[in-house]
């Protein structure tokens, strides 16, 4: 069955996207754990991230790096944090985390935004990539 990820990036459900390239999507954590937190999807679903090929892995860090520092340019925080986990959503992303304390790291605490917040904070980082 197709992970949520892959539906979403058929257009089967909706998302805050940020960016998108051939082969990635990026698009707002719907719980997240800070304002601007993104997820980084190749689109071609791969379970965990050491299970991709090389090449594929290295241009996944190339597409989050480009969207990390969009981060960084728009959103206030500290820095942005940088996180594999995977045991919601079996399909490879990179969680990126503007941290202004350590609870941003924490998948603990989480902050609650209205429909209108995520698409500022989308529209705010799409306008500062690169
Ligand atoms: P994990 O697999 O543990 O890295 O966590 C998966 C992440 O995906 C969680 O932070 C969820 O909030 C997020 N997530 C799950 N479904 C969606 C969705 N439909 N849109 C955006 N983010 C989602």
């Amino acid at each position: 069955m197709a992970s949520i990820f892959t539906k979403i990036i058929n257009g089967d459900i909706p998302c805050y996207k940020v960016a998108e390239d051939d082969d990635h999507i990026a698009f707002l954590d719907i719980n997240p754990n800070a304002k601007g937190h993104t997820l980084c999807v190749p689109k071609k679903e791969v379970d965990k991230i050491w299970d991709m090929d090389k090449e594929a892995y290295l241009n996944l860090m190339d597409f989050s790096y480009k969207v990390a520092t969009a981060i960084e340019s728009s959103v206030p925080c500290e820095r942005v944090g940088m996180t594999v986990i995977g045991l919601e959503v079996p399909h490879v992303h990179v969680h990126l985390i503007p941290l202004s304390s350590m609870k941003n790291a924490t998948f603990q605490h989480k902050v609650s935004l209205e429909k209108t917040e995520f698409e500022d904070v989308a529209k705010r980082i799409g306008e500062h990539l690169k």
